[in-house]
């Protein structure tokens, strides 16, 4: 199988990554992400190993060149490793990246960069015991730590997601941004978006990078842009002499949809054409349905070609049917 051209949407963006979300079930409950009492799909309800593996190499012959694994809790799912192994190995040897709490990288780091594992986002909002506690509902920043340390020993790249929550873990914003200037990892700072039944909360305390970019120059002096243009969704800047960088995420008051190339597929077998919008096409039901290969790559092109141009937050229009762990970031 020889990958084809790839593939535009209606508004001529390349749409060549996927995010993969493996499970919705996590082993934290963080308070932006998800309600403290949520319940998770039954196992039938998610893909099985042979139904990724049946749809994996059709992302790639369309031309899909990257792959990051999410949740929910990615590590969770007892096949984590083959999947990436699997997935690494598809011709043309796609980008294979991980999105995770790090719980339990210490044991997985090193088996999954042998896997062809390139890359981790680590979502770690606070460097504070009781902080770490209270966003993510569970006592766990030291396993958490040893998670990102063993990444780096294990020869990942490294990247923190840190959402700020006003009132939760501002204080945190100086320490994790210092963490730049002692290790070569880009610490981002991502805007919290509102979905399902967490909008108020999302909405009222949710900050904007400018506010956070202005206190940390306050705090660093003004810090310089490491690139043009965004590295995936992130404006990159660094304090200078750091030998880390930081990013900028701002999907709510800096939307980069113009620039987005990609799509997600749900724990329960759905592709989803935008994270902000509800509109999704049920590749599980043409895999449980007997559906050929060409039915599948023609409901994949044609979500490409349906793919909305992007959010409507600023209108507050929220995709109402899912939470974060059930998309996947
Ligand atoms: N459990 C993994 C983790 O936390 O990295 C992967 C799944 S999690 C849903 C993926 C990303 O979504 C994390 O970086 C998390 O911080 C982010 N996230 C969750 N809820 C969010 C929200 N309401 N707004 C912005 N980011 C959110
Ligand atoms: Fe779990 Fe990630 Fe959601 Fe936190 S952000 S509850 S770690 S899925």
């Amino acid at each position: 199988m020889s990958p084809e051209p790839q593939l535009t949407d209606a508004f001529g963006r390349t749409i060549d990554y996927l995010r993969v979300s493996l499970t919705d079930a996590c082993n934290l409950r963080c308070v932006y992400c998800m309600p403290k009492d949520m319940s998770f799909m039954p196992s039938q309800e998610k893909l099985s190993v042979e139904e990724y593996k049946r749809v994996l190499p059709l992302f790639v012959e369309v031309g899909f060149r990257k792959f990051r694994f999410t949740g929910g809790e990615p590590t969770l799912h007892p096949q984590l490793i083959e999947l990436i192994s699997f997935t690494a190995s598809l011709p043309g040897n796609p980008f294979c990246a991980l999105t995770t709490n790090a719980l339990k990288l210490k044991d997985l780091a090193q088996p999954l960069a042998y896997a062809g594992l390139k890359r981790v986002n680590v979502s770690l909002d606070s460097l504070d015991a009781e902080r770490f506690d209270r966003m993510a509902r569970g006592p766990s920043l030291e396993q958490a730590w040893e998670g990102v340390l063993a990444a780096e020993e294990a020869g990942l790249d490294v990247k923190l997601n840190a959402v700020m929550v006003r009132n939760l873990n501002e204080e945190d914003l100086i320490p994790l941004a210092r963490l730049s200037m002692e290790h070569a990892w880009q610490i981002r700072f991502l805007e919290m978006m509102p979905f399902a039944e967490q909008t108020h909360f999302q909405n009222t305390r949710a900050m904007e990078n400018q506010s956070i970019q202005q206190r940390l120059e306050t705090e660093f002096g003004p810090l310089e842009p490491v690139r043009t243009g965004l590295d995936g969704e992130a404006r990159v800047m660094r304090i200078p002499g750091a030998p880390g960088e930081l990013g900028f995420i701002s999907p709510v008051s800096e939307p980069f949809c113009a620039s987005c190339n990609r799509m997600r597929l749900t724990a329960d077998g759905k592709l989803r054409l935008c994270l902000l919008k509800e509109d999704e096409l049920d590749l599980r039901a043409i895999l449980r349905t007997g559906g050929t290969d060409e039915t599948l790559l023609d409901a994949i092109r044609t979500g490409i070609r349906r793919k909305p141009w992007g959010h409507e937050l600023s209108h507050n229009r929220f995709a109402l049917n899912r939470s974060m762990n059930q998309i996947g970031g």
